[in-house]
């Protein structure tokens, strides 16, 4: 097969016959014609299939190295419709500190259906390991962390998971496959928030999960069809536009985000940053070992944090603002933004202060985004 770089170009797609168009036709039709009862060109109704959801799935599939793919609304869509996939009863181990939406949907919803959670630090193996119960079928891990950026050692895992007869998940948002590829390196099962990086243009909403065998393809084509949280043509098609320049997107945002980092990393108004690059990252090797990249997501605490309102007020070129991963740069304050659907308890427990930031690195020249943090971190 062909490299990342041109996979996020070419596949899923060949221009079509009738005309010709290099770029996919939307097709918004919810029916399809049939030659006789039941022979069709693959294509019956439109919640069961439609090409430009197809393409898309094609796809992505060619770039996680996935049997299949399903392309759902919403990145909870696509999480909540994987937990669908498991019997009543079924106990689930998960990352301390993910997506907060993630963690409202299973503590709120999936809880009281019968399912059972565990959110315990997935760094360490042995963590894990002392999670275990009889009846657990599924490990659903985000590395890097949001918005702590921990790192967890997916090959380890999975091996784990494995002898033991479970599956993995792993939310693969913050990396993309251009930095890191979960299925290869033996997870089950890949989630994006396609919201993010892959659109990454703030314009569109989308979950996709990634199949590493077809058994586990079949299930989840089932419930998608059966629950209908599809994605709509038009959304399809604008998430294909937007992995057309995923490749380059990412390069850009990690070389601005090494940039943002080298210049926090000496400033006196900065407590501490979260970044993997960073040379004291607790788990920097296994990062290296299973990432191409670091991404383009940063945290960090100032020293006084009374300036906190005083460091978003000044600031022009990040815009305060929740979501991620496209091509303008945003910050948020996690504690009260995404992850307000934490307790406050837990946040504390987990080290998410309050006065934590998090920047999401856009694309912009980076002598204008460290200029902008220099005049709001001034005294
Ligand atoms: C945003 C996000 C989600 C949820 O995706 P939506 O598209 O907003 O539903 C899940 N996981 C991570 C890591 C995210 O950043």
């Amino acid at each position: 097969m062909s490299r990342l770089a041109t996979r996020v170009i070419h596949e899923g797609y060949k221009p079509e016959p009738l005309a010709g168009c290099v770029s996919p036709p939307i097709y918004l039709s919810t029916t399809y014609a049939q030659e006789s009862v039941g022979e069709h060109k693959g294509f019956e109704y439109a919640r069961s299939n439609n090409p430009n959801r197809e393409i898309l799935e094609k796809n992505i599939s060619a770039l996680e190295n996935a049997v299949g793919s399903c392309a759902f609304s919403t990145g909870m869509a696509a999480i909540s419709t994987l937990v669908l996939s498991l019997e009543k009863g079924s106990h689930i181990i998960v990352s301390s500190n993910v997506y907060g939406g993630t963690y409202r949907v299973f503590t709120k919803v999936f809880q009281n259906h019968g399912l059972e959670f565990s959110f315990v630090s997935t760094k360490e193996l042995e963590t894990i390991q002392s999670s275990l119960r009889p009846n657990t079928r599924l490990i659903f891990v985000e590395t890097p962390t949001n918005p702590l950026m921990e790192i967890t050692d997916i090959q380890a895992i999975a091996h784990f998971a494995h002898e033991n007869g479970i599956q993995l998940c792993v939310d693969n948002t913050f990396m993309t496959p251009i930095f890191q590829r979960p299925l290869e390196l033996g997870a089950d099962f890949v989630i994006h928030s396609a919201t993010k990086y892959l659109g990454g243009h703030s314009d569109v909403l989308g979950g996709l999960i990634c199949l590493k065998n077809k058994e586990d393809y079949e299930t989840l084509k089932f419930l998608q069809k059966s629950v209908g949280n599809v994605l709509a043509p038009f959304d399809s098609w604008l998430i294909l536009r937007g992995i057309r320049t995923l490749d380059v997107r990412m390069q850009a945002h990690e070389r601005n985000a090494n940039k943002v980092v080298n210049f926090l990393d000496g400033h006196c108004g900065v407590e501490k940053i979260y970044y993997p690059g960073v040379e004291n990252h607790p788990n920097r090797e296994v990062g290296l070992r299973q990432s191409s990249g670091y991404g383009g997501m940063i945290s960090f605490e100032l020293k006084n944090p009374d300036r906190l309102d005083q460091f978003l007020k000044r600031l022009e070129i990040f815009t305060l603002a929740e979501s991620l991963g496209a091509v303008e740069s945003l910050v948020c304050i996690p504690a009260l933004m995404t992850h307000a659907s934490v307790p406050a308890e837990e946040r504390v427990k987990l080290g998410i202060k309050d006065t934590l930031i998090r920047l999401s690195i856009g694309i912009e020249d980076p002598k204008d985004l460290i200029e902008d943090l220099d005049k709001a971190l001034k005294e």
